[in-house]
């Protein structure tokens, strides 16, 4: 299988260079960005907030929107996701991380633990809860389902164009800006929180993954679903997840605890275990 991962891996990066051939339009343009935007927030607000975290409620049925939408980023399915998730979350920047820059190396927490092989079984025990459910197993074990799904979708709606934009230039958007919350999320921006891992919170990463590069606020709550804190930090998954609430699609949605204390602002930008000693 992790043959294959590179392989597909390779032969995705690759054909973006399709698009020197393929025609350009103002509507394979929307397409793209449509579906970048769709399955950003789909890891996000599903395999992230919701599977990984399980921080609102909703339907079965909205469930499994949410896993198909998740799996057609290509980012397999969504127990195998959670799984490794709560897994960092548990080890963080410990030698038992999944992915930490600060033990793999960079290369190694962006992309390089899922395409060595070495993470493509996920231990079930953590994930009881989602493995109950048939359907989630189905995807995870048919992952290939929805992604041929999506690319053909793509196609029908732009030819070759779409195929290439639509689902190929999208899909390593999302797959690279995703990847950017364990590795850049890890070594890039600030510290408001005295977390025991390496986090970061950083405004341009915020912006791309839809809310996730507030990643320090986030470990220091790991289980709510909101993670911009201030007014200024922009998460629009959160607030995506405010409208579901408004019109019945999501509901519980867990909400930050005023609990740890933020670090002394010249703290706050400074290594962990760095920090000025308190005086
Ligand atoms: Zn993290
Ligand atoms: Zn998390």
């Amino acid at each position: 299988m992790a043959k294959v991962s590179l392989v597909l891996f390779i032969a995705m990066h690759l054909s973006c260079l399709f698009v020197f051939v393929v025609p350009f339009s103002l509507k394979i343009l929307a397409l793209a960005a449509f579906g970048y935007v769709l399955r950003m927030w789909a890891i996000t607000a599903g395999y992230h907030r919701y599977f990984s975290h399980r921080s609102y409620k909703t339907s079965r049925a909205f469930q499994l929107v949410l896993a198909f939408l998740g799996t057609t980023a290509m980012q397999n399915g969504p127990i195998w996701w959670a799984s490794w998730h709560r897994r960092h979350h548990k080890h963080s920047d410990t030698p038992d991380d999944t992915h930490s820059p600060r033990h793999g190396g960079f290369f190694h927490s962006h992309v390089g633990w899922f395409l060595d092989g070495s993470h493509d079984r996920a231990d079930l025990s953590n994930v009881k809860d989602l493995v109950r459910y048939p359907e989630l197993r189905f995807l995870d074990k048919h992952k290939w389902m929805p992604i041929v799904s999506y690319a053909v979708m793509c196609f029908a709606i732009g030819g070759a164009s779409g195929l290439v934009w639509g689902f190929v230039v999208s899909t390593i958007a999302v797959l690279h800006v995703t990847a950017g919350i364990n590795s850049l999320a890890h070594v890039w921006g600030s510290r408001r929180f005295d977390t025991k891992d390496d986090s970061r919170n950083n405004a341009l990463l915020a912006i791309f993954t839809l809310g996730e590069g507030w990643h320090n606020n986030h470990h220091e709550q790991m289980n709510v679903a909101r993670q911009g804190i201030r007014w200024w930090e922009v998460d629009m998954t959160y607030y995506s997840l405010r409208v579901l609430s408004a019109v019945g699609v999501v509901r519980d949605i867990r909400e930050r605890k005023p609990v740890a204390k933020p670090l002394p602002l010249a703290a706050a930008t400074a290594a962990p275990g760095r920090a000025p000693a308190p005086v």
